[in-house]
Order: C-alpha cells, then sequence, then structure tokens
C-alpha cells in the first residue's frame, strides 16, 4: 500500500504495479490520498529536472539518475510526453536545458563554484557568449556584462500530465485508487509490532503487509500513527523554511516570443508552463514567508516578482497578469538529502520522503519497488534510511 498521490507516491505505484521491476508482481497494490493526486505539494512545483546544487557526491548521482529516467520515461512515452503549450496534448517534459547567469559579486562567484564542480563530476556544464543566450532564449534581458552558464543535459516538467500519466500507468497494470477525504489515512493498524493494514477517514479499513508513506511534507504525521519517527524541518512552524512563494504569469496575446527553457538568474527563477504561463520564484523573497504570512503580504511579494520578471522577460512580463501567487510548503529534510526505507519502529512501515522530489521521483519509484518487492537492499538507497536521524 502507498500512502499519497503525489510526485512520489504515484510514481511508485507506477512501478509496484508492473512485474517487470523483479521480484514479482504483488498480489494487491493499494495507492491511497486524503486529497486529489498531485494537488499538494507537486502541484505547486517549479519542477526543474536537475542535480545543480545537489551534495555530497552520492546524492548528486541519484539526481542524476532521476534526470536520466524522465529523459527515459520520455523516450519510451513518446511524441504524447512533450509539453509543448496549449493545443499541443498533455505532454510533461520540457527538454531544453537550463540557462544561468551572474554579472559579479558573490553571484558570479557562487555559479563559478557550480560550474567548476558540476564539471568535475562530469556533469554537463559550459560557459556560452550572452549573444548565444540570447538566440536560445530571445525573450530574455540578459545585460552585457553577464557571464552565462548553459546545462543542457537540464529540463522541466509540468507536474499534473506527469501525474495523470503515473496515475494512469498504476491504474493500468492494477493498481487500487482511492482518494478524497474518505480516503484520508487516519490510523495504522499494527499488532506484534508489525503494520497490518490502515484506517480510512471514511471509515474504511485496508489491511496490507507493508505500508510505504509518501505523504510529503505531511509524512511526519503519517508515520507517527505507526510510531514511527521522520523529521522534516517542520512545514507550519512559525519562521519555518519548509515554504516557499511563486507566483504564475499569464502573457497577453503581443508578448513576443515566449519563454522556452528554465532560467535562472541572482534574483529571479522562472520556466514556462502549459498554455503560455510563466511561473516565477525567488529564493531570497522565500525567507519572507510561512504558512502564516497574511495574504495581503503575499500579493505584495508576488508583485514583487512580477517586477523581477519585467527587469527579465520585458515583453513577456509586460503584458501579462499575476494569475496565481502562493505559499506552498516543501518536504524538506534537516540535512537537505531524502528520507528512504524501512522503520524499525514498526515492521512493514516505509517512508519515502525527500526535497526534489520532481528530479527524484521516477528513479526513486524504481528503486523503492525493486526494494520492496525483492527484499534485496538498493545501493544506492544505503546513505538515506530513516534510522540516520535518532528520536531525542
Ligand atoms: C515552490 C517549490 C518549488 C520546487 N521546485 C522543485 C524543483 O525545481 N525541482 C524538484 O525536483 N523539486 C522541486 N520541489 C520539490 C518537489 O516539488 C517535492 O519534493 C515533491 O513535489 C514532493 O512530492 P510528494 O509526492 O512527496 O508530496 P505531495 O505532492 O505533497 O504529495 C503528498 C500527498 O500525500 C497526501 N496525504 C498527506 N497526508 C495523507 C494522509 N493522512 N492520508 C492520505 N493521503 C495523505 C496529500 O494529500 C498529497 O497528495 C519544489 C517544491 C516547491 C514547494
Amino acid at each position: 500500500m502507498v500512502i499519497g498521490a503525489g510526485v512520489i507516491g504515484t510514481a511508485l505505484a507506477a512501478q509496484l504495479g508492473d512485474g517487470e521491476t523483479g521480484g514479482g508482481r504483488p498480489a494487491q497494490v493499494w495507492l491511497l490520498d486524503g486529497g486529489e493526486p498531485g494537488a499538494g505539494t507537486t502541484a505547486s512545483s517549479m519542477a526543474w529536472i536537475n542535480a545543480h546544487s545537489k551534495s555530497p557526491r552520492h546524492y548528486h548521482e541519484l539526481a542524476v539518475s532521476g534526470m536520466r529516467a524522465h529523459a527515459a520515461l520520455a523516450r519510451r512515452t513518446g511524441p504524447a510526453a512533450y509539453g509543448r503549450g496549449e493545443g499541443a496534448g498533455p505532454g510533461w517534459y520540457r527538454p531544453g536545458g537550463a540557462l544561468r547567469w551572474a554579472s559579479g559579486g558573490e553571484g558570479l562567484d557562487q555559479l563559478r563554484r557550480t560550474v567548476a564542480r558540476l564539471k568535475d563530476w562530469g556533469y554537463a556544464a559550459e560557459w556560452i557568449p550572452v549573444t548565444r543566450a540570447r538566440e536560445l532564449e530571445p525573450a530574455l534581458r540578459i545585460e552585457d556584462a553577464a557571464r552565462v552558464a548553459y546545462f543542457p543535459d537540464e529540463a522541466a516538467v509540468d507536474p499534473q500530465p506527469l501525474v495523470a500519466h503515473l496515475l494512469a500507468t498504476a491504474r493500468a497494470r492494477g493498481v487500487h485508487v482511492r482518494t478524497g477525504e474518505d480516503a484520508r489515512v487516519v490510523a495504522v493498524d499494527t499488532a506484534g509490532g508489525r503494520v497490518r493494514g490502515v484506517r480510512c477517514a471514511g471509515g474504511e479499513t485496508v489491511p496490507a503487509d507493508v505500508a510505504v508513506c509518501c505523504a510529503g511534507w505531511r509524512t511526519p504525521a503519517v508515520a507517527a500513527l505507526a510510531g514511527a519517527y521522520v523529521p522534516l524541518v517542520p512545514g507550519d512552524a512559525p519562521g519555518s523554511e519548509a515554504p516557499t512563494l511563486l507566483a504564475h504569469l499569464r502573457p497577453g496575446a503581443d508578448a513576443g516570443p515566449p519563454l522556452t527553457r528554465m532560467v535562472l538568474s541572482p534574483r529571479l527563477h522562472a520556466r514556462p508552463l502549459a498554455g503560455g504561463r510563466v511561473y516565477l520564484e525567488a529564493l531570497d523573497l522565500n525567507d519572507e514567508v510561512d504558512r502564516h504570512t497574511p495574504a495581503d503580504r503575499v500579493t505584495a511579494l508576488a508583485r514583487e516578482l512580477h517586477a523581477r520578471a519585467r527587469d527579465m522577460l520585458p515583453a513577456v512580463a509586460r503584458t501579462a497578469g499575476l494569475v496565481a501567487a502562493r505559499v506552498c510548503t516543501r518536504p524538506l529534510p534537516p540535512d537537505d538529502n531524502s528520507i528512504v526505507g524501512p522503520h524499525a519502529e514498526a515492521e512493514g512501515l516505509y517512508t519515502v520522503v525527500t526535497h526534489s522530489g520532481m528530479t527524484l521521483s521516477l528513479r526513486l519509484g524504481e528503486l523503492v519497488a525493486r526494494e520492496l518487492l525483492t527484499g534485496r537492499e538498493a545501493p544506492e538507497l544505503a546513505p538515506y534510511r530513516p534510522a540516520r536521524f535518532v528520536r531525542r
């Protein structure tokens, strides 16, 4: 059983239903979500598929294998996987790399360090002239003095069509899916120290030998139902660093050439979304919000994002209206690395929770499914076991 149908839970459910993963197909797989699939953190994600600033090295390699898994799924799926905006079908995968630049100061020093480290680790990262960046992305205003780095293997995905695809795959492979408030897990039944099943808010009891908790930033609360400990940065504490601000712009008809790939300046990160929309986020503004930030303050900060977009994407942003501005919460492990594995406190309980979950989802789904179905531990997951955290 999988609890939580965000990108992590749906990717895992699709793999668990696949007898090819190894170890054979389990008798029954359930996927339960107390809301709608993909409507949690996944829906708000910038969903940049990258291994840009992941450390240590093993976490970088895990993210690189996540990037490859996305490219492989898109190749296997064919044209239907490629999201190219309205009218182009329900695609999700946007290859084309990412452009990141800085003009001086700490921003440039940091970019230089990142490019040097990534090249050293064999990752595709190159310096390109400003003129080339303007050719690749005519919508951008980049100052002549900028140094621009290009990361050609990076990509972005559109979360909702990706989750819809994974969910359809899971269903086609026989996974039973229950969603909505009635399917919210409110208790985990254990006997003799092992998981026997879960109880849902609607009153249904679902038996299970294994319950995999993929509940995103609510994972600590769900794991606690079985007496297990998962220490994420508390998502709803005042001042928490887990909440993030984002805004969407909808450009007008005369916006000129659209944005086509991930772009990152020291002041603004932006990416194209379906229907010509543009996603905006700024790391420094994230520090100003938590889940208690009043709505008028969120709106004011979103206007600041829009102002920065006018600078970076003048034609696109000048014609655009702000169509969404919200604070959403990242599942943030205290050491930034994924938490993946079984719990000694309750046999049969297993957790998969991570930041960078859009990048990691497909690869974690493969590794965890194989581990659960074969009983053989995946060496790639050894650094991420829940046991590295000690309950205080
Ligand atoms: C603003 C922002 C930008 C991001 N940018 C990137 C990025 O560029 N690249 C990247 O790789 N990652 C990024 N991330 C991180 C990434 O989006 C997350 O790691 C990922 O979406 C987490 O997915 P999830 O399935 O674990 O969680 P969720 O999507 O939150 O799904 C968890 C699900 O569990 C369900 N649930 C919770 N409790 C229960 C219960 N008791 N019973 C039943 N169901 C339950 C919820 O309803 C929800 O649907 C970003 C995140 C944010 C917020």
